[in-house]
């Protein structure tokens, strides 16, 4: 079966409410490949109102961080359970930002993980390197750390539940992308560590998205490539004519 092909937007701290709902809107109104998901990964405080507009039904919204408790005495934090009351269906965990500003560790991110799948969340889970990492050439061993550390002793039909994003700390909001071809060695890398791990059944169906300045530009390449199922898209997310053309890049 082929894997399912994935266009998320992350939104970072970017748009109003008001702001962000006329982009949804305008997005709504393109004509796209209904077979692309299309996951809009908003400001908590907007993914209610994206949730309740009509749109088509490929158009899903996620949120860009959870904790790993569901409630209590944790001010400013967001809980698994209420994004799954508001009928949101994804949620972005371990970026890059969160790992440095943040201080996100793959253990922390290993409890987030168990938690967003208990609660029936689909976890777009980051791992990348940096560019001291990469002039290093210790980047495959890196990436596979951080899955390893974070994937713990979840099952593989847990792990099959999950989106891998890749995305190379040093092509992230910098204009600077990884070439279709170092994209294309790192998600193989990932997916035959899934073979290994939890057997080809898993390996063959978890999405792995690539993220770090894609633009319409270079799209098509990068979805061309045999192990790259979609994008994680920053900056070219928030303009409607450069995320849909990136939709319709695959
Ligand atoms: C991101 O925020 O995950 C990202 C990849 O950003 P950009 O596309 O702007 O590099």
């Amino acid at each position: 079966m082929r894997r399912k092909k994935i266009a998320a937007g992350n939104w970072k701290m970017n748009t109003t409410v008001p702001e962000g709902v006329k982009i949804v809107q305008d997005l709504g109104e393109g004509s796209f490949d209904i077979s692309v998901d299309i996951v809009i990964c908003a400001p908590a405080t907007h993914l209610d109102a994206l949730n309740q507009l009509e749109l088509p039904k490929n158009i899903l919204f996620g949120a860009q961080n959870m904790y790993h408790e569901t409630h209590g005495a944790y001010t400013g934090e967001i809980g698994a359970p209420m994004l799954q009351s508001i009928g949101i269906t994804h949620v972005i965990l371990g970026h890059s930002e969160r790992r440095e500003y943040f201080n996100e560790s793959n253990e922390m991110l290993g409890k987030k993980l168990r938690t967003a799948l208990d609660h029936e969340l689909i976890p777009i889970f980051c791992c990348g390197e940096s560019l001291a990492v990469r002039n290093a050439g210790a980047q495959n061993n890196h990436v596979i750390r951080q899955l390893k550390e974070s994937f713990g002793d979840l099952e593989g039909s847990e792990i099959a539940e999950i989106i891998i994003a890749y995305e190379p700390i040093w092509a992230i909001g910098t204009g600077e992308t990884a070439t279709p071809e170092q994209a294309q060695e790192m998600h193989c890398d990932i997916r035959e560590f899934l073979r290994s791990e939890y057997g080809s059944d898993v390996a063959d169906y978890v999405p792995i998205l690539y993220g770090g300045s894609v633009k319409p530009a270079n799209a098509k390449d990068i979805f061309a490539q045999e192990d790259v199922d979609g994008g994680l898209v920053g900056g070219a997310s928030l303009k409607v004519d450069s995320f849909a053309a990136i939709v319709n890049s695959f």
